[in-house]
């Protein structure tokens, strides 16, 4: 039987816009990461700043929580109800507001898919860089804004944070407040977008988004080597970030990434690991960047690798989490999304090895290294209760390694449920500050509620 609160809700909202079916309800009660799913009462798919606002002014009064969607693609449990309650789907704003070409800027609807704002940019010569490695093309930008995602080329243009300039926010009294402006540089007053990227929908809700965009480069490269050592491959990129080579994408996965690649999709890699690049620009600023790589690949023993039928390194790169999660039938991901300064960047990869050694556990190790992100994913019997501690444990050591190196939980994931034990331990008495903020902007903590902090439910 419904909730009261939830059936009264019901009346105000528009027939066409809500579902209670058991089906599409548990459809939204998970995301991608391993963790049980939370069943909400109510799915909602507002279309509009003003509905949603109707919505939240409601659910304040009666203190209904609520959860903010995307596309579900989030890796820490940022997008589960875990209180129930209702999930609001934006995956239906789909609009492009108005593109801006002079400006170089666009004002959209959260709901659009990273993919399907670069298709509809590429005719203009323009595109928004963050590309998320694997989930470009189901990830919403307004779940990129809301997690601070980034992706392949970021190492060369940053994360989604760099590139917003204004939001439109429904905050958790139901307010519509416009934040920032089209300004590519301001000094005027407090950084209220910068706050609500990476927020994960725990202090509003994002209706609008206007991005700053690039112009499409005039000439690209793609390159792919294949190393020894898993060590090499990794130094050999620290040294291309510290001699600040004008890379555009440069990826690392370890030779068990390759493994499951092949068992995936039969590629047929030799399974070493190896180094995917990009270059972007001149023909001759690629061929100067390209004669440094060389050099400092060589250092390090690697081969170029040439990949069958031509083939894009970034198409076997989009399936790298996929073929580790269908690896081993019964076995459950535990992972992490480390982020550290480069110079930690072989320590830490050698750490895990390590500990993979020490607990008898398959690790894969990769991702978007040049930024200083390493994505470790350790796979583990749940049924087997020494292998899933090891694994758990494993995985804390990893993280708190990080931290001690001057390091942060999250890269680009964001906290969610599974990190949220971490936060005190890298944030300190910044932490307090942050829950401050939470309050201010949903004083009964009713968005995305027992996400990011400890002890707050
Ligand atoms: C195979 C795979 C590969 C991935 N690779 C990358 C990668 O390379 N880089 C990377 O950064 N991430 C990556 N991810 C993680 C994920 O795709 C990103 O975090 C993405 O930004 C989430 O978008 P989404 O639309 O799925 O958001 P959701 O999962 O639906 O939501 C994510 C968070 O944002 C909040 N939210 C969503 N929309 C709004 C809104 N409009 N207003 C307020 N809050 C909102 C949600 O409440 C939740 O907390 C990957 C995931 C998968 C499955």
């Amino acid at each position: 039987m419904l909730d009261k609160n939830i059936s009264q809700l019901i009346d105000i909202l528009n027939p066409d816009h809500f579902t209670i079916n058991k089906t599409d309800l548990i459809s939204v009660s998970h995301d991608e990461s391993s963790l049980d799913g939370v069943i909400p009462e109510l799915l909602i798919y507002p279309e509009t700043s003003q509905e949603i606002s109707n919505i939240i002014k409601f659910c304040y009064k009666n203190e209904i929580k609520i959860t903010t969607r995307g596309a579900g693609t989030s890796l820490e449990g940022n997008s589960i109800p875990v209180k129930g309650g209702i999930v609001l789907d934006l995956s239906k704003m789909k609009q492009i507001i108005e593109l801006r070409e002079n400006d170089l800027q666009i004002s959209i609807q959260p709901g659009i898919i990273y993919k399907e704002l670069n298709d509809f940019l590429k005719p203009y010569g323009l595109f928004f860089p963050p590309s998320p490695g694997g989930s470009s093309d189901i990830a919403t930008i307004g779940g990129m804004v809301s997690t601070n995602a980034s992706g392949i080329y970021s190492v060369k243009y940053g994360g989604t944070r760099d590139y917003v300039l204004k939001l439109k926010i429904i905050t958790g009294t139901g307010e519509v407040i416009d934040i920032g402006n089209h300004c590519v540089k301001s000094s005027s007053g407090y950084h209220l977008v910068g706050l609500l990227c990476g927020s994960e929908g725990t202090l509003g809700i994002i209706t609008e988004i206007t991005l700053k965009l690039k112009g499409l480069p005039e000439n690209y490269k793609k390159i792919a080597y294949s190393f020894p050592e898993e060590n090499k491959a990794v130094s050999a990129i620290t040294e291309m970030i510290k001699y600040g080579l004008d890379i555009s994408a440069v990826e690392y996965l370890d030779r068990h990434c390759i493994s499951a690649l092949n068992n995936l999709k039969s590629y047929g890699l030799e399974e070493n690991p190896v180094i995917f690049l990009e270059l972007q620009g001149s023909e001759e600023s690629i061929e100067s960047t390209l004669s440094y790589i060389n050099t400092i690949c060589n250092d390090y023993n690697a081969k170029e690798l040439i990949l069958k039928n031509n083939q894009n390194p970034w198409e076997i790169r989009h399936h790298t989490t996929t073929s580790i999660k269908l690896l081993k039938k019964d076995h459950t991901i535990i992972r992490n999304d480390i982020a550290f300064p480069i110079s930690k960047l072989s320590i830490l990869v050698e750490k895990c090895y390590d500990l993979a050694k020490e607990y008898n556990l398959l690790v894969h190790t990769f991702g978007h290294v040049g930024l200083g992100i390493l994505h470790v994913l350790i796979l583990a019997d749940k049924n087997n209760k020494t292998d899933w501690n090891n694994a758990q444990k494993m995985n804390e050591t990893i993280i708190e390694y990080a931290i001690n190196l001057n390091g942060s939980t999250s890269g680009e994931h964001g906290i969610g449920i599974s990190l949220k034990k971490f936060m005190e331990k890298e944030h300190g008495k910044a932490l307090d500050l942050m829950i401050g903020i939470k309050k201010v902007f949903d004083p009964k903590n009713i968005l995305n509620p027992d996400k990011i902090f400890p002890n707050q439910n």
